[in-house]
């Protein structure tokens, strides 16, 4: 389940009592969809209905190099949040795993006669080798296929100030980093896991 994080700038307004904090809260991570150029986020947990309004599903996305996964980093010179999308695999496996486990079962277990216990240790094993063979091979398909498209829609350089100088949110966690030519400071704080 995605994280949040408080980003808290040293020029943030003031604190106002607990409840409303100064900073902003960010995801930290997220999934997005590629529309033309445009990163278009599938905020949790409407995920499933928000890519199927763009008439794709994980897996028809992930198949057209559409899928992305987000990761928010900071930039060390002004404190932009820039987002470093990534081509990646959206359908983790889930369901060819669970069929081949299923059907590994019910096969040994009618066909084969085997003992049930038999047939369902037989079936975990099924269900983990096709989960490590789709998700291996849904990362290689990502990683070669789109290779030139995730180069184009990669920035290393920051928006506001053009520095490449970023670290992801996740890096920073529980510490205050001087930006800037240490005039400014941000404090990042991990929230606790949404579900
Ligand atoms: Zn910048």
């Amino acid at each position: 389940m995605p994280a949040a994080y408080r980003l808290v700038f040293s020029d943030d307004a003031a604190p106002v009592g607990d409840g409303n904090r100064a900073g902003r809260m960010v995801p930290g991570e997220y999934q997005a969809l590629l529309v033309g150029t445009q990163i278009v986020p599938l905020p949790h947990p409407d995920e499933d209905r928000t890519i199927r309004q763009h008439g794709e599903s994980f897996l028809s996305a992930s198949l057209k190099g559409k899928y992305l996964r987000v990761t928010q980093r900071v930039c060390m010179q002004c404190g932009a949040l820039i987002d470093a999308p990534q081509i990646s695999f959206g359908a983790p496996g889930c369901l060819p795993a669970l069929i081949a486990g299923v059907a590994t079962g019910l096969y040994l277990a009618l066909k084969a006669q085997w003992e049930i216990l038999e047939a369902v240790e037989a079936a975990f094993g099924a269900v983990c080798g096709a989960l490590l063979l789709s998700s291996g091979l849904g990362f290689a398909y990502s990683k070669l296929v789109w290779r030139a498209r995730q180069q184009s829609i990669s920035r290393d350089a920051c928006p506001s100030c053009g520095s490449k100088i970023q670290r992801s949110i996740n890096s920073l966690v529980g510490q205050t980093v001087p930006l800037n030519e240490q005039t400014r400071t941000v404090t990042v704080e991990r929230r606790g896991a949404r579900s």
